[in-house]
């Protein structure tokens, strides 16, 4: 059986320019041809929203969660708090995190399949004026839902509270603005879509945010200790060098293909040609506005007959992997990302195996 294809929401399918460039000769972090390549990746990383005044790109060993917790310890001071939106199982986890901290956040939740309201969020900011940062998440992955992160951001600038985002499956695709925003900080990953392999994730901070001391209750996750040597290229410890070699690839391909916006339309024409194939099979979307949705993956309710399990094997052997609903969901939806190195053809592929597996279960049936 070939490899299936990445229809989940990270890692993706890489393309052979970036699987080759994980094959790049044996480098030590503390020899000058590291510190090139550091200082490269970070450039670009930069690079991506035009973003290389005032701002640090800082790389970690790790997931997109290890980004974002050094960007919450690291950021949420001490003896400060946060107010966390949560509308999906990212949001939960950031107010999970500040409570491992021991920085109990105030918490803001909306249903899963809705989006937050800014006015409750402006409420909340009246009822607790000691708030010093919101964390919310841009693209809730939970549903597929992009966040009204514009207007929450406008929000923060006016009342002069700091914006931290959860970016990890939207940098690369989607419109990010530091400065109208009010975004002290972002935190996103290598392997989502920007369409690097995984092992590496990466915060990008407004410099004055070093200027307070260090929130952090980790040593590993202490972005002082990567700040330290980002301008000459040294990590603190042991970067994932292949998975820096193959972001360096990754970043030249997201530029070169016309960056950001360019990825954003291509996932959008990628996803508006499996949900139009699907709703010709009847499959509905689980989110009731369709333009909730944000490019990179699109939640589907499960229709009657197979099972998700089912779904999921036969879709296995016909060599795409789907994504399960998460929590509540499980069982209720699939999800379907098109990050990653894919074609129409395949798409055409995926449409026709659900099709047939669809018309298999309904003849076999009992009338
Ligand atoms: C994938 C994802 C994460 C976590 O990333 P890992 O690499 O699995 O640690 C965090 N937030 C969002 C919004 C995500 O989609």
């Amino acid at each position: 059986m070939p490899t299936p294809l990445l229809l989940n929401p990270g890692p993706v399918t890489l393309t052979d320019r970036v699987r080759k460039a994980l094959i790049a000769p044996d480098l030590c972090h503390r020899e000058v041809e590291y510190a090139t390549l550091q200082r490269e990746v970070q450039a670009a990383l930069l690079e991506v929203y035009g973003q290389s005044e005032g701002h640090l790109a800082l790389l970690l060993a790790g997931s997109g969660t290890a980004a974002v917790e050094a960007m919450v310890g690291t950021f949420v001071p001490r003896d400060g708090r946060a107010l966390v939106i949560a509308n999906g199982v990212y949001g939960d986890r950031m107010a999970a995190m500040l409570t491992t901290q021991g920085k109990p956040p105030v918490i803001l939740r909306a249903e899963w399949t809705a989006p937050f309201e800014v006015s409750a969020v402006e409420a909340a900011l009246e009822a607790h004026p000691d708030i010093t940062h919101v964390l919310a998440v841009h693209h809730e992955t939970t549903t597929g839902r992009l966040n009204p992160i514009a207007e929450l951001g406008t929000l923060c600038r006016r009342r002069g509270v700091k914006l931290l985002l959860d970016a990890v499956s939207s940098f690369g695709a989607e419109a990010i603005d530091f400065a109208g925003w009010n975004l002290e900080a972002l935190a996103a990953t290598a392997n989502k879509c920007l369409h690097g392999a995984p092992g590496t994730a990466f915060v990008i901070a407004h410099e004055p945010a070093f200027e307070r001391p260090s929130g952090a209750t980790s040593v590993y996750l202490d972005l002082h200790r990567y700040r330290a040597g980002a301008a000459s290229g040294e990590p603190p410890f042991t970067p994932a060098v292949p998975a820096l070699h193959a972001l360096k690839a990754a970043l030249a391909e997201h530029a070169e293909a016309g960056g950001w916006e360019a990825r954003r339309r291509l996932y959008r024409a990628r996803s508006e040609r499996v949900r139009s194939g699907l709703a010709a099979l009847g499959i509905r979307d689980f989110l009731e506005d369709p333009a909730a949705y944000g490019a990179s993956l699109t939640s589907y309710a499960l229709p009657e007959g197979p099972s998700y399990e089912v779904l999921h094997d036969r879709l296995k052997a016909a060599g795409f992997v789907i994504y399960a609903g998460q929590g509540g969901f499980s069982g209720r939806i699939f999800r379907i990302a098109t990050m990653g190195a894919l074609t129409e053809g395949d798409l055409d592929r995926l449409l026709g195996a659900i099709a047939t597996l669809l018309a298999e279960a309904r003849a076999g049936s009992p009338a």
